[in-house]
This record gives structure tokens, sequence and C-alpha cells, in this order.
């Protein structure tokens, strides 16, 4: 019996039990080595016509109930007793990479292998107290079989030809053939669950789908008995089960395909059975990307929010792949808070697994992946803004509410780019507008923007100080969120770019317009004369407006007339200073004013 060549047994046990919270992905860990090995063997078929195979190049899965086993084989390149005793010997010690460094000029394409990190054959170990691995390397006479239950060490043994099983017999065979003796089952750690078709197809479905060859499995299915000739009058159809060898996995990544081959209606399948939405997506983005950084980017922008999508639970991200294997369901780098709407997949060679937990190691990588994407997406819904208003009203519906918050956590340039995406209701052209169009609608002398927040559009349509705002002339943004008066607040102006004049219209200069609300009673829209008449008529009430300043008791500021109110809304309520009284009273209402 020898020893692991590591720091010992500690190592072991430790990574066994914490590296992977879920015991499942070791179904994955092995189908993607028998893929590195089947790439391993293509790759020297490339370069060695002597090595090159022309058999089917396939994963086969197998399970039994009685033995409670699973086993994983494959027909790629395989291992010398060396390469069993240096590959699984030694924990830490990635073959693969090993493969990579001395193939670093020659492999190009030809050869991407996930998990540059020798722990993933390991993880067979969360649910096997017994681990057999036989293996033919390509052109050995013989075999061997490397055992060990994980802790206590490791054999290798020759194995006789008659001993080995069929795929491996003959001189020409190669390939690995893994077997893992599942522990006993108790309620903790149900190893049972592992022994069942639909359980292995399942997990193949989930992790390994898009893998590129082949994994098969036995499967048993049913089928009606062919009937008698002639048929009786009273014939009942009888059944029988058989067995037939399935390819479980899809093979072809549908992200990897250019979007000029793909049907919308595929995109809409694999999305609606992929993201468990029951709704087509409003819009697909399907890009790829070729240089330092490859990949594959399949992303989608769903018709309805989820119902969570505004709740803490809500998770973001988009989903990973490294060479058409699944390395994280939810990975929230790849997206901006204010982008959490998007479902999608990733698929890149050149992210790989960190060893200390399933998080992504190489962050810069990603970093640059995810900018890429928010720049796709933001100019997917540029778009959607200007050619299909329609559909971007839709959009913005749903997620529009998420896009304030950005603003209110972003800084800068930022803030201004998703300004631009905002949609308001424009109570003067009863339609939503665009701070852009808000802008070009302006009237003449006009350097504010103005809003209203509140309950409703139609109430406030009839505040005096929306009315008064239209009576000059000046369009007013309705604003019905809560999120809106912070959002402004926070933005305080918009940018307007410089336009070129020409024949016909003045040019204007670069400039940034404030936000205004127009509930603020410092707002003054009124022109000298309204105002002069305002104040004699304040003058001359002055004592009636004290008594009732006093009879209000402090719970109002000042009673004066308004040169902004007009006959039928002769007297209001308004707040002076930042804070409107829409917003004081959803402070008073959130509960943690
Ligand atoms: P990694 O895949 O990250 O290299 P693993 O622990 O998953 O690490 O596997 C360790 C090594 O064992 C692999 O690099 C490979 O050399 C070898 N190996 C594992 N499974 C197979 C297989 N089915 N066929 C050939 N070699 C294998
Ligand atoms: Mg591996």
């Amino acid at each position: 019996m020898k020893q692991f060549k590591t720091e010992g047994k500690k190592l072991l046990d430790l990574m066994i039990n914490s590296i992977y919270t879920n015991k499942e992905i070791f179904l994955r860990e092995l189908i993607s080595n028998a893929s590195d090995a089947l790439d391993k063997l293509s790759f020297e078929g490339l370069t060695d016509e002597s090595k090159r195979v022309d058999e089917t190049l396939a994963i086969d899965l197998s399970f039994d109930k009685d033995a409670r086993t699973i086993t994983v084989a494959d027909n790629g390149i395989g291992m010398t007793a060396e390469e069993l005793d240096e590959n699984l010997g030694t924990i830490a010690h990635s073959g693969s990479q090993e493969f990579k460094r001395q193939n670093a000029d020659a492999q190009g394409d030809a050869v991407d292998i996930i998990g540059q990190f020798g722990v993933g054959f390991y993880s067979s170990f969360m649910v096997a107290k017994r681990v057999r691995v036989v293996s033919r390397a390509l052109g050995e006479d013989v075999a061997h079989a490397w055992e060990s239950d994980g802790v206590s060490g490791y054999s290798i043994d020759e194995v006789a030809e008659a001993d080995l099983p069929e795929a491996l017999r003959g001189e020409r065979a190669h390939g690995t053939q893994i077997t893992l003796f599942l522990r006993d089952s108790t309620e903790e750690d149900d190893t049972d669950q592992f022994l069942s078709e639909w359980k292995l197809r399942d997990l193949v479905r989930q992790y390994s789908n898009y893998v590129r060859y082949p994994i098969r499995m036995m499967v048993t299915k049913s089928r009606e008995k062919p009937a008698p000739d002639p048929k009786p009058d009273d014939y009942k159809p009888e059944y029988e089960d058989y067995q037939e060898l399935e390819t479980l996995n899809s093979m072809t990544p549908i992200w990897k395909k250019r979007k000029s081959d793909v049907e919308q209606k595929d995109y809409d399948e694999f999305y609606t059975s992929t993201f468990h939405d029951w709704e087509k997506p409003l819009r697909t983005l399907s890009f790829h990307a070729e240089g330092a950084i490859s990949y594959d980017a399949l992303l989608f922008i769903p018709s309805v929010a989820p119902f969570d999508l505004y709740s803490k639970d809500y998770q973001k991200g988009l989903a990973l792949y490294s060479s058409s294997v699944l390395i994280q369901e939810k990975c929230a780098d790849l997206l901006p808070d204010y982008y959490n709407f998007v479902h999608g997949i990733v698929d890149s060679p050149d992210v790989t697994l960190n060893i200390s937990r399933e998080t992504l190691q190489q962050n810069s990588q990603l970093r640059a992946i995810a900018r890429r994407i928010e720049k796709k997406v933001t100019a997917e819904l540029e778009d959607m803004r200007d050619n299909d208003r329609e559909a971007y009203e839709k959009f913005f519906k749903n997620f529009g509410r998420g896009l304030k918050f950005g603003i209110y956590n972003s800084y800068g340039s930022k803030a201004d780019e998703l300004a631009d995406l905002l949609l308001f209701w424009s109570a003067r052209d009863e339609k939503m507008v665009t701070l852009k169009e808000y802008v070009a609608g302006m009237a003449e002398g006009q350097e504010k923007i103005y809003y209203a927040a509140g309950e409703t559009r139609e109430l406030l349509a009839q505040t005096p100080a929306v009315r008064s705002a239209l009576a000059h002339g000046y369009d007013v943004l309705l604003c019905t969120e809560d999120v809106d008066e912070f959002m402004f607040q926070f933005l305080r102006s918009y940018h307007v770019d410089a336009v070129a004049g020409d024949s016909e219209h003045k040019g204007t200069e670069a400039r940034d317009l404030e936000l205004q609300n127009v509930a603020d009673a410092n707002l003054d829209l009124a022109n000298e004369d309204e105002k002069k008449e305002a104040e004699k008529a304040t003058e001359e009430n002055k004592d009636l407006f004290g008594e009732l300043k006093d009879a209000l008791d402090g719970r109002v500021a000042d009673v004066k007339v308004s040169a902004n109110l007009d006959e039928d809304t002769p007297a209001t309520v308004t707040a002076e200073g930042p804070v409107s009284l829409e917003m004081e009273r959803r402070l008073q209402q959130s509960p943690e004013a």
C-alpha cells in the first residue's frame, strides 16, 4: 500500500469534507476528467498519426443497484501505472496542468481542459467509500488498477487480461473505467439517490449537458408488444421493457452557435426550459469573443419580472461554464446590480475553479467579461428604446425600478448613462418620455427639468404646482414610484451635450440642467406682475394670516398668498427645504424612519 504524497491524510480529509458543498458534483468532475482524456486522445491523434483512432469517442455511465456502484468509463487516452501513481496519488497535482504546459505551443484551440487543480477526482470520495480506477494507456500492453479508500493510501496493480472489463481488453484498447463503491446511505448522507437512472440523467443534464462527447447510459424503456395477426376483437395491448443505449447530453451548446444559425424559437425554447420562465424572452443577445480572453455569451432580457425580483432573496447572476462544463450556476460578478434581471450563460475556457471554494479565481478575466456584458446589455436597451418603444415601455414597466435604484447606488458617468435609459410620464404630452426628449421639448428660456412626485398620475396632474408649471409652458414629469424622488435628489442634474447650430436653429452649449421638484415652495415660476399682486394681497391680509398661523399652532411654517396658484386652487400647503411633502410622507411610512 502506497501513501498519498502530501502532508497527509488530514488534507485529503479536509478536502473531501469541505471543498464542495454539493456532493453531487462528483459526477461532473468524473465526466469532465473523461472528457479531458478524450480531448487528449484527439489531440495526440492530431500530432501523431500512429495514435489516430477511428472509433466513437464517448463517455459511458452505468450503475448497479445491488452492488451499490456507479461506473464512469471513457475510451480516452488512459493512464500507465506511473501516470496513475502521479495523477491520482498526489493531491493537488494536476496532470491536466502538466499536459497543458508540455503542449503550450502546439495546443491552440485543439485542447481546452477544465480544472487546473488536482482536486476534481477526489470529490468521488464524498460519496464513495472505495474507488477503483482501471486504465489502459494508448499503445500499452498492460492495464492497471488503482484502488483506494481515500484515506489510508492506495494500491496499483497490473490487471490480467481476463479480469479486464470488455472495453479495455485487447492490445488496441485504451481508456479508463472508474468505479465508485458508494458509502452506506444514511439520513444525512443519502447515497442511495445516486443509484437511479432518473437521478443520473438529471445530474448529467444539469451539469454536463454541453460536454461535447456523448454521455451514454443503458436505460430501460417500455414498448408495446406486437399484436397477433389477426387481432382478436378483445385485444388489449401488452407492454414489455427493453434496454437501449441513450445519449443523455445535448452535446452542442446553443451558446456556441452564431445567432444567424439558430432560429428564435430554439432560443425561446432553451430560455423557457433553462430559466423556468413561461414567457418568451423580450430580447436575446448572443456574442462571442476570441483573443486574450475567449468566451461565448448568450443572454436574455425577460419579458416579465420574476415575482421575487425586488426581494432580498433574489439572486442575480449568469451561469458560468468553462469549456462547456458548468462551474457556477449563478455567477453574480458577471452582472451589475441594475442589470440583475438578465439571464444567461457565459462559457469561457479561460476561467477555472478556485481550490478553496466554488468561487472563481481569475477575477480580472471575469471582470473583463463582465464589463463587456454590461456594455452589450446597455446597447441592447438603447436600441430597444430608440427603435421599439412599445417593447421598451414593457421592459421599463418591469425593470425600470431597478435602473432607478442603480442611479441611486452609482456614481458619476454611470448614473448619467442609466438616466438616459429611464422613462417618465409627461404631464403635457401624456405619454412616456426620456429625459432627452423632455429637454428637446423644453420651452424657450426654461432652465430646469421639472418633476412632481406623488401617489398617482391623476392626483399629481391636479395639483396646483403641476398646473401652474404647465400654465407657464413647462412640462412636468409625473413620478409615482417611491424611488423616484430619492433618485432625483441623488442625480440632481441632467447633462445635456452641446448641439451644433445651423441656419435655422440656434446651437446650444453643453450644460447641466437642474432637476427641480415643482412642489418646492421656493420654486418661482411667476412673473413680476403676478408676484407683486401676491405680495400686495399678503400685506392686505396680514392680520388674518397671522391668526391662521397661530391657530395652526406651529404645524405650518408660514401663511401667505402665492403667485403660483390659480382660482381653482386658492390655497395649498407646501414644504420648504429639500424634502417635499410627498417624500416626508414616504419617510414616515417606511419602517426604518
Ligand atoms: P484535474 O482534472 O484538474 O487535472 P483531477 O483530480 O480531476 O484534476 O484529475 C487528476 C488527473 O488524473 C488528471 O489531470 C488526469 O491526468 C488524470 N485523470 C483523471 N481521470 C482521468 C481519466 N478518466 N482518463 C485519463 N486521465 C485521468
Ligand atoms: Mg478534473
